[in-house]
Parts: C-alpha cells; sequence; structure tokens
C-alpha cells in the first residue's frame, strides 16, 4: 500500500545531505543512506543498522521507502529472431505510469528506461507526446526502473545480465537532466552492487542544445545519440514542432560539432524513415551534408506504428537504396531492427493506453 509520507528515494544525494545537517548527523550519513537505499535496497529504516534506533525511527516518522510495482509485463514475439523484448509498465508510488524495456541481441541486453511521465515536446510520431508532461522522474525513480529490469533478468537464470543502457524510453532526458546525471552517476559507480561503466549508457535527445552542451562539459563518458529524423528545417518543423522551432538545425549541427570535437566521442544520428515523409534520396543527400560536419554514425530505424497516429513504416527496398546512398557519401550507416512490435515497443505506447491520471 501507498504511503502518504514522502518516498525518501526520491531525495537527491544533496537533499539528503541537507537532511542529515538539519539533524545533526555527519555528511557521509547521506552517502551511507543512499547506498542502502539503491545499492543494498533496504525495504525499512529498521535494515539501517549503521544509524542510531532514534535516528531511525525519526527518519521513519518523516518518509517512507518505495519501490514502483510492475502492473503489466508483455514478452514479443519476433519474427525470425532467437530473442525477446520484455516491456514493464511501471506504477510509481504518486500512481503515474512508466514503461522500462528490455532489448536483447547477439552481443547485448538494453535497458531501454524513461525519464519523464509523458513529454512536453510533443511529437507527432510519439504515443508519449499524445500523453501530454505530467512530470520528471526523479533520479530514484530512473535508478529504479534500472533495478527492476535487472532484478527480472536475474530471475531468469538464463546467464545473461544487463550489458547496455539506453535514456530512449518516455520523455525527453536533456529536460531532466540533473535527475539522469545522479542516476547515471549512481548505476554507475563502484560503491553501488549495480556497476555498469558509463561508456555503455547512452543519452537520446531530440536535441536540446544547451544540455549538449552541458553534457560536452560534465566529464561524463556516456554516448549521445540525437534523434534526426530530417536534415531539413521545415519538415523537421512538421514532424517535431516545438524541439525543432526551438534548437533549429543550423546551430545543432554547431554544438553537435563542438561536442563530438571536446569529447572526442562520435554522435549517433538516429534517423526514423517514415514512408513518403523523410525517405527520398533528396532526403538522404541533405542527411548526409548534415552529418559531414562532425564525428557520426546514423542509425535507420523503422518506424512502429501507433494507433490515431497516421504515418507508415517504408518498404525495406526504400530502406535500402537510402542506405546505400549514405554509405556511398562515406558516411557510417547501421540499420537497427525493429523489436518489440506485438508489444507496442515504441516508447509510450503501453503506458498511454493504460493510462488514468492519478487523483
Ligand atoms: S519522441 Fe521523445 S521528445 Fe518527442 S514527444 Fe516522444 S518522448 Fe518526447
Amino acid at each position: 500500500m501507498t504511503s502518504s509520507l514522502p518516498n525518501i528515494k526520491d531525495l537527491t544525494l544533496k537533499e539528503l545531505q541537507q537532511l542529515m545537517t538539519s539533524h545533526g548527523e555527519p555528511l557521509f550519513r547521506a552517502t551511507q543512506i543512499h547506498q542502502w537505499l539503491f545499492s543494498h535496497h533496504a525495504e525499512s529504516f529498521d535494515d539501517m543498522t549503521i544509524l542510531s534506533l532514534a535516528f531511525r525511527r525519526k527518519l521513519s516518522e518523516t518518509f517512507s521507502i518505495e519501490r514502483p510495482e510492475i502492473v503489466e509485463h508483455l514478452t514479443g514475439i519476433e519474427e525470425a529472431c532467437d530473442y525477446q523484448t520484455e516491456k514493464i509498465l511501471l506504477k510509481l508510488p504518486d500512481g503515474n505510469m512508466v514503461e522500462s524495456v528490455l532489448i536483447p541481441s547477439a552481443e547485448r541486453l538494453t535497458a531501454c528506461v524513461s525519464t519523464q511521465v509523458g513529454c512536453p515536446l510533443n511529437c507527432h510520431f510519439c504515443a508519449t507526446g499524445k500523453m501530454g508532461f505530467q512530470r520528471n522522474l526523479s533520479a530514484g525513480e530512473i535508478t529504479e526502473q534500472v533495478y527492476t529490469l535487472n532484478n527480472l533478468v536475474a530471475a531468469k537464470e538464463s546467464g545473461k545480465a544487463i550489458t547496455n543502457i539506453v535514456f530512449m524510453g518516455m520523455g525527453e532526458p536533456l529536460l531532466n537532466t540533473d535527475n539522469v546525471i545522479e542516476a547515471i552517476e549512481t548505476f554507475s559507480s563502484r560503491n553501488y552492487r549495480f556497476c555498469l561503466s558509463q561508456k555503455r549508457v547512452t543519452i537520446s535527445t531530440v536535441g536540446v542544445i544547451p544540455e549538449i552542451q552541458r553534457l560536452g562539459k560534465s566529464g561524463l563518458k556516456t554516448k549521445l545519440a540525437v534523434s534526426l529524423h530530417s536534415a531539413n528545417q521545415e519538415k523537421r518543423e512538421l514532424l517535431m514542432p516545438i524541439a525543432a522551432r526551438q534548437y533549429p538545425l543550423q546551430e545543432l549541427g554547431k554544438t553537435l560539432a563542438e561536442y563530438t570535437a571536446s569529447t572526442g566521442s562520435p554522435v549517433t544520428i538516429v534517423y526514423m524513415l517514415l514512408k513518403g515523409i523523410n525517405d527520398s534520396l533528396d532526403d538522404a543527400k541533405m542527411l548526409a551534408r548534415f552529418s559531414r560536419s562532425f564525428l557520426c554514425k546514423i542509425n535507420l530505424i523503422d518506424y512502429n506504428s501507433i494507433i490515431n497516429i497516421k504515418f507508415m513504416p517504408v518498404f525495406s527496398s526504400t530502406k535500402e537504396l537510402f542506405q546505400q546512398y549514405l554509405v556511398n557519401a562515406g558516411l557510417h550507416v547501421t540499420i537497427r531492427k525493429s523489436f518489440g512490435t506485438t508489444i507496442n515497443a515504441a516508447c509510450g505506447q503501453l503506458a498511454t493506453t493504460r493510462y488514468t491520471k492519478p487523483q
């Protein structure tokens, strides 16, 4: 049952430190409590035996310790594929829902996590955008998705473990950068049980320019993926009006050039092919021109059809011609197979169908 007390897992490390100061406790206690919550997965303050009994009591009178609950768990049946995509719908303590996905392949097991409930950017091809924006996830809620998926994997005894994390679920990660960075620092820290190299983490953005600049200076070792979907300003505004107008292509290209120059790390340009919209050779030409000015690889992805959204995926032949043009132009191009079509794996599809606004 959900408690009426605030969930201590929603506090950032800095807020925990402020809490310690207000209780006259040393600052290192904040790190200890954080580790008990996110490494030892304490379910009660009584588990935190490093704290005095009196302080544990005070904490339990003020805070609860809560985890998200899996309310739906779907497994995909992929055509001609040995691997199964799994999607979970998580109910957060306040009743909001988010999705997290496990995407297996021969060499990887990727966890795809959400960063916001809904999204304010309302890209026209996206189910999450149709939900509107409810709120940012806390760093704890982002971290908990990784741990929940990890528990699912561990329970299978398949010998597999999560090898990569992508921030490509619901929401725009770089509109919640503080919490995304704190979550990454937690699950990549050697002081926590789940410890994944930052180099295996990809942050995907529609191109939030100031936050890309911030990431470039942050010292994080994560990778960056940019959802471009068109290298033509007008078309991009038709597909993703808010993002495209706020972060125009020309400025975005300049920012990516600076980012790759300062980090030495290539950017992945994600390009979703939409039939009759952005799939012509002219579109490929514009994409090649845009991508030449910085270190990148291009990832062409299929569109997962969404009910009530009128875009269509392209035929394989169109995709191959598009790819060939880019390869001939000297670009590094991969085609990402579409996973999870049987389980509404495109971000937000499951949550939108199950979503009812919490009271
Ligand atoms: S594609 Fe990403 S940024 Fe655009 S509405 Fe969906 S979640 Fe938001």
